[in-house]
């Protein structure tokens, strides 16, 4: 039934932007502490959970490559070939960092924007050379996608489809099935603690189990 369940957490920033951040952009960063505290608690979670990191922040390999690599972590890193190497984002040492790290790199595009109503133009730099600039960069064919701004349709699923990407991560906050091709998100805000973690994202999930094992007494086990 829910066995092949997962939760899949998604990161953007962690601590302070090296950039000018996009309007609204400000919600998905958090502060270094709280990013510790919230990897602490989901790698305590009694169900599988997958961790990604959007949008190529230099963060991701200053702050979430050492969190990760203390705690025996991997996530997938899901970057933006438009601002490789560009202030404030990941650069080519770093994405070879992540590499040899074990993190798998997927693509988030090229600029950063919205992958419906794409012209033939545009969808070819998202889609294709986008997802060729990085390989290059991870020396790595690029095989998974993340729709940037969580917005996807039919069109670019079938896009996307056409040309062989094997899993796309969108952000509609819920839980996944590990193999489906197309996995939903939650990601990770301004304002989440450990505390709403657990009752936003868990919660809704194993209530089912999570009842049953206060029933039986053995939630302390899974602490
Ligand atoms: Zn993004």
């Amino acid at each position: 039934m829910s066995n092949d369940r997962v939760l899949n957490i998604c990161f953007h920033g962690v601590g302070e932007p090296q950039r000018e951040l996009e309007p609204g952009e400000d919600v998905y960063w958090v502060t270094a502490d709280r990013f510790a505290a919230i990897l602490d608690e989901v790698s305590t979670w009694p169900v599988p959970v997958r961790l990604s990191f959007d949008d190529g922040n230099a963060s991701d390999v200053e702050i979430g490559l050492p969190a990760l690599v203390e705690r025996g972590l991997t996530a997938e890193f899901f970057l933006l070939a438009g601002r490789l190497d560009t202030p404030g984002s990941v650069d080519s040492a770093g994405v070879a960092k992540l590499r040899s790290a074990g993190m798998p790199i997927g693509s988030h595009g090229m600029a950063h924007r919205s992958w419906r109503g794409l012209s033939a133009a545009e969808t070819t730099a998202e889609f294709d050379t986008a997802r060729t600039v990085l390989a290059e960069a991870a020396g790595a064919p690029i095989t998974t996608a993340a729709c940037p701004l969580g917005r996807y349709d039919r069109r670019v699923l079938s896009a996307l489809r056409d040309r062989g990407y094997t899993r796309i991560y969108t952000s509609d906050r819920r839980p996944a099935r590990s193999g489906a091709w197309l996995q939903p998100r939650y990601s990770v805000r301004h304002h989440d603690t450990p505390a709403s973690m657990r009752s936003g994202v868990l919660a809704p999930a194993p209530l089912p189990a999570r009842a049953r094992a206060l029933a039986v007494g053995t939630v302390k086990r899974w602490r």
